[in-house]
Parts: C-alpha cells; sequence; structure tokens
C-alpha cells in the first residue's frame, strides 16, 4: 500500500476530498497546537481558538493549498505557520510595538552582519528567545547572544527612539514585510533545502549568500523552514480517538484505524 504523504493531502484538500482534511487534522494540528502555544501563549485559555483556526483553515481556496504549493513537508509546515498566524489575528489582532522598526533600517544597521548571524537575529521577531534558537541552528548559546547583544548596539546607534527587544516587538510587522519583499534573485524552494541540508557545493553557497546576506526574505524563509524542520521533529500525529472531536468538529467523517494502522495496513 502506498503511503499518503503530505503532498497527496495538499491535493485532496484543494479537490474537498475528506481524506486529505482528516490528515490534516491528524498530522499537523499536533504542530499547530505548538505554533500556537509558542507565538500565542497569551490566549492559551481561549480553549476554542484553535477550533475557530481549523474551521477557518478548512477552505480549498485557503492560500495554503493554492497552486503551486508547497513541493515538501518542511515547505508546507512554514506556509502552515504564516496562515495559521494570519487567521489568529484576523480573529484578533495583536496590539502594536511602541517603538517601530522597519526593514531598511534593519538592513542599514546589521549591514556588516553575516547570514548565519541574520539569522540568529531574525529568530529574536520570531519569538525565539536565545536558547531555542541555539538549538534551531545547531550552535552555542553564546554564539547566538553575541550576534544579538550586537545587534542592539547597532540598532541603538541607528535609531532615533529605540528600546531593548525592538526584533521581538516588531516580529508579526517584520514577517510581514519580510514575506511580501520577494525579488526576482529570491532561492528556489529546492535551493533553501539544499543549503539547510548540507546538500550543496561551497562554490554555490556562496552565490547564495551573496544573495540573502541582502534580503530579508530570504532570510526569514530560512528561518521558517528551520522552525518547521525543528517542530516536525518535536510532534507526533493525533491517535484516531484524539482526532474525533476534531474532525466532527469539521464535519468530516470519523476514522475507522488510526494513521499508524492504516500506514502499516493493519
Ligand atoms: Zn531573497
Amino acid at each position: 500500500m502506498a503511503i499518503y504523504t503530505c503532498l497527496d493531502m495538499i491535493r485532496d484538500c484543494r479537490a474537498n476530498r475528506p481524506e486529505g482534511w482528516s490528515y490534516l487534522v491528524t498530522t499537523y494540528v499536533p504542530v499547530i497546537r505548538r505554533l500556537l502555544a509558542h507565538y500565542y501563549a497569551n490566549r492559551w485559555a481561549d480553549a476554542e481558538l484553535i477550533h475557530r483556526v481549523l474551521k477557518a483553515l478548512r477552505n480549498p481556496q485557503s492560500p495554503l493549498f493554492a497552486a503551486p504549493g508547497a513541493g515538501t513537508e518542511r515547505e508546507f509546515v512554514a506556509m502552515l505557520r504564516q496562515e495559521v498566524l494570519r487567521l489568529v489575528e484576523a480573529d484578533q489582532p495583536s496590539g502594536k510595538a511602541e517603538v517601530d522598526l522597519d526593514l531598511e533600517t534593519l538592513s542599514s544597521a546589521l549591514e556588516p552582519f553575516t547570514v548565519t548571524e541574520k539569522q540568529l537575529v531574525w529568530f529574536e521577531s520570531m519569538a525565539y528567545n536565545a536558547e531555542a534558537t541555539a538549538l534551531l541552528m545547531n550552535l552555542e548559546v553564546s554564539t547566538v547572544q553575541k550576534a544579538r547583544d550586537r545587534a542592539e548596539e547597532a540598532l541603538r546607534g541607528a535609531l532615533d527612539r529605540w528600546r531593548r527587544g525592538l526584533m521581538g516587538d516588531n516580529g508579526l510587522a517584520l514577517g510581514r514585510l519580510a514575506l511580501a519583499g520577494r525579488t526576482a534573485d529570491c532561492l528556489s524552494s529546492k535551493a533553501y533545502l539544499e543549503i539547510i541540508d548540507g546538500r550543496i557545493t561551497w562554490a554555490r553557497k556562496k552565490d547564495y549568500d551573496f544573495h540573502v546576506v541582502r534580503c530579508w526574505h530570504c532570510v526569514d524563509f530560512f528561518c521558517r523552514i528551520r522552525e518547521s524542520d525543528f517542530a516536525l521533529r518535536q510532534t507526533r500525529p493525533l491517535t484516531a480517538e484524539e482526532a474525533r472531536p476534531l474532525c466532527e468538529l469539521l464535519g468530516l467523517p470519523a476514522e475507522k484505524k488510526s494513521l499508524w494502522q492504516r500506514v502499516l495496513g493493519g
């Protein structure tokens, strides 16, 4: 029996077939919960939030399923993160930062930073502290902290109004700007994955770095793929019992067998 994958799910959700939506619930609700706990810990008491997000996600016209769409599971989860954040903000917008920071100011302040250092700083806009960022980047905490301290000093020098933690305060706005800032020179999804997986020659990496060091869109995408990798490693699919109430909520027929029983042909 062929194994049902994320790409089968995307095709089925696009066609509004129940198999696709059931797989989405079983496999990606744990990822969505993880994202909500990370980005919206302050709304965790709102138990219905995930229900509203799921109902809104169950839309074949969602940008999540638009063609050409994700070519790999990691890309899909990086897109899922964007869509979940967008839906939560549509549900109830977060407050604005007291001191604004835009990408132009950030670029000029962090001009001497390397591609890696820029990712260490960018993860702060995604609400990852130095310890979590060290895990995501497979580096020492002290390396992360050093890059962030330098970034704070550089921003303090570049801004008339400054306070510590501007990357985090402006995280949502910076993420939106970076997403909208795609250029003709931006890397293909295949290139991002090759770099992250270390399947690339030194010479080609140098060419890519030449672009990425100037491009927050690409820095953001790199960080989101790393976040997706991590989220997928840290979560396991729901059991049939756990998935059932959520499938009912979405009006889906109940799964008779768990995902693992299906995969194993049990
Ligand atoms: Zn780019």
